[in-house]
């Protein structure tokens, strides 16, 4: 009989449990405390999902500033406690030594990275939408009619920007001419 990962990995979790419990371990008292020593003397600050337009309330437990877990909050009405994959790991949004601190360029042909000074890399940035939008402005159309747009650039926010920042780039986008304003956290 053919069996999957899933239902392999399922039956292996039943059967530890089912285990411990035909030993008469209680393993609830476990659980209790490893989420106890976790939490333990943090203060619990309510705080909502940075990730999508749900919304979801989260409590972020800090201690001496540091955030130590960040969980669903019951009493949202909107997730009552539920956190989809991606939210629960919004922890790792601000607790992740892999995470990118610093801008990286690599020139076209180039086969290394090179670290670029942030300021540097904004300067770049607004040279080549200029630049872009210079060269691919149409004010009107051929029978006279008014577009003031460019096509040539393509707006895509990421779910972690927040309301206000998503209004000052639409904002910001639209005064350029560009049309194509998209963000993740709508797709
Ligand atoms: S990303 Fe997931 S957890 Fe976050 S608000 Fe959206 S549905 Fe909720």
């Amino acid at each position: 009989m053919a069996v999957s990962r899933r239902e392999l990995l399922k039956a292996s979790a039943a059967t530890a449990l089912g285990g411990l419990l035909a030993m008469g371990c209680n393993v609830q008292p476990a659980q209790q405390r490893a989420q106890e020593l976790r939490i333990k003397d943090a203060k619990a600050v309510p705080s909502v999902c940075p990730y999508c337009a749900v919304g979801c309330g989260t409590v972020v437990h800090a201690i001496d500033g540091r955030i130590v877990n960040i969980e669903g909050d019951v009493r949202s009405p909107i997730n009552q406690g539920n956190l989809c994959p991606k939210g629960a790991a919004i922890y790792q949004l601000h607790v992740n030594p892999n995470r990118a601190t610093k801008v990286l360029h690599r020139a076209p042909g180039a086969t290394q990275w090179e670290v670029w000074d942030l300021n540097k890399a904004m300067d770049r940035v607004a040279e080549l939408v200029k630049k872009t939008r210079d060269e691919t402005f149409v004010e009107k159309t051929a029978d006279g009619r008014v577009l003031n747009q460019t096509l040539a650039i393509f707006s895509l926010g990421g779910a972690t920007m927040d309301n206000e920042w998503n209004h000052l780039q639409q904002k910001l986008m639209r005064g350029l001419g560009v049309v194509a304003i998209e963000n993740q956290a709508r797709i």
